[in-house]
C-alpha cells in the first residue's frame, strides 16, 4: 500500500482554560497543542502503523519544531513539510463557550501554511502515494486546492484511492466562490466520503439525509460515512447501511475527534478490515479524542484503542 497523504495547515493550537466568550480580557491559557486538521489526520493514521505523509510548510520556530517532532515520533513522512524562514508556524487560539461553541482566533493565511507549495519533495511523496485525503477546510487556503487536485489526478492515474471529509464552513464557500467547484470536481472522483451534520446536505445541494446520500452515491462514490457526534455514526453504500452507536465517554474537548474519526476508519478499510470493524474502531478514536485536551493529544494505537474498547464495554 503507497502511503496516505494529505496537504494542507499545520498549527499550533492555543486554548483557554476557562470557558467564556471570546479573548477581550487576559486569560490563563493553556498550550501550544500541535494541530491543523490535515496534521491531526495524518498523526492518526501514521500512530495506527499506516504508512501517512502531509505537504505542508511551518516556521523556523518552535511551534514548527513541535509539530514536526510530534509528526515525527508518531510515524509519519515530514519530508514534505517545508519550514520557511521568514514566516511564523500558525496559530489558533480558542475559547469555549457555555453552550459549547467555540471563539477562534486564527493566523493561518499569512502565516507559513499561507504560502504551502509544490516543492520537489511535494513531488516526491505523491509519486509514491496510494491514496489522497481531501480535506474541504484546504480548499480556503490559497494554492493548496491546487496541490490537492494535482495529488488527486497522480494517485487515481495510477489506481489509487481517495477520501473526503468535507469540513467546509459555509462561509469559506459563499467567500470563496471557487470552493463549490472545487467541491464539485472532488466528489466527482472520491471514493470514501465523511461528512459530518449539514456537510452531507452541503455536498449534496439537495435536502434530507436519504435524498443526498442517494444522489451522492450515485455520483460513483463507493462508501459514505456519516460522522454523528456523541450518537456515533452511519455507513452507506449500494449494498446497504450500517448504524454504530458511539462509545459513552465524558467529552472534555471535541476538537480532532471527525479527524481521528476519519482517519481510523480508513487506515481500517485500507488494511481490509470490514465497514461494520472499521466504524467501531473509528467510534472508538473519535470518543478517545473527546477525552482529551488538545486536538492530537487523543490519536490512538491499536493498542489504546483495543483497550479502550475493552474498558468501555459495549457502545451505548
Ligand atoms: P466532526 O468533528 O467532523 O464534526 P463528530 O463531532 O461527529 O465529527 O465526531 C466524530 C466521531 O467521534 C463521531 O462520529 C463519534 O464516533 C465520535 N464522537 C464525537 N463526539 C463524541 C462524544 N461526545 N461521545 C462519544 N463519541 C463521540
Amino acid at each position: 500500500l503507497g502511503p496516505t497523504i494529505t496537504a494542507g495547515e499545520i498549527l499550533v493550537e492555543i486554548m483557554a482554560t476557562s470557558v467564556g466568550t471570546g479573548f477581550l480580557e487576559p486569560l490563563p491559557l493553556l498550550g501550544p497543542f500541535p494541530s491543523g486538521a490535515p496534521a491531526i489526520f495524518i498523526d492518526q493514521v501514521a500512530k495506527l502503523g499506516g504508512s501517512a505523509g502531509i505537504i505542508s510548510a511551518v516556521g523556523a520556530d518552535d511551534f514548527g519544531t513541535l509539530n514536526i517532532e510530534r509528526l515525527r515520533r508518531d510515524g509519519a513522512d515530514i519530508s514534505a513539510i517545508d519550514v520557511l524562514p521568514d514566516m511564523p508556524t500558525g496559530t489558533a487560539f480558542v475559547r469555549y463557550r457555555p453552550d459549547g461553541a467555540r471563539d477562534f482566533v486564527f493566523n493561518i493565511a499569512k502565516s507559513a501554511s499561507g504560502q504551502i507549495r509544490m516543492t520537489d519533495a511535494a513531488r516526491q511523496l505523491i509519486s509514491r502515494a496510494g491514496h489522497v485525503h481531501v480535506m474541504g477546510s484546504a480548499f480556503a487556503i490559497t494554492g493548496i486546492g491546487q496541490i490537492l487536485t494535482d495529488a488527486v489526478a497522480d494517485v487515481k492515474s495510477r489506481g489509487g484511492s481517495v477520501s473526503f471529509d468535507p469540513n467546509v464552513r459555509k462561509e469559506l464557500i459563499a467567500e470563496h466562490g471557487q470552493a463549490r467547484e472545487q467541491m464539485r470536481e472532488i466528489l466527482a472522483v472520491t471514493d470514501l466520503l465523511l461528512p459530518s451534520g449539514e456537510e452531507l446536505e452541503v455536498a449534496s445541494g439537495i435536502k434530507g439525509e436519504e435524498a443526498s446520500i442517494g444522489a451522492l452515491l450515485s455520483l460513483g462514490i463507493s462508501e459514505i460515512v456519516l460522522k454523528r457526534g456523541a450518537l456515533g455514526s452511519s455507513y452507506f453504500a449500494k449494498d446497504g447501511r450500517l448504524d454504530s452507536p458511539a462509545f459513552a465517554v465524558k467529552e472534555v474537548d471535541p476538537t480532532g475527534a471527525g479527524d481521528c474519526f476519519g482517519a481510523t476508519y480508513l487506515t481500517c478499510r485500507r488494511l481490509g478490515k470490514s465497514p461494520e470493524d472499521a466504524l467501531r474502531y473509528a467510534n472508538a478514536a473519535g470518543a478517545r479524542t473527546v477525552t482529551r485536551q488538545g486536538p492530537m493529544e487523543g490519536a490512538s494505537s491499536f493498542a489504546e484503542l483495543d483497550a479502550f474498547i475493552r474498558e468501555t464495554g459495549s457502545e451505548t
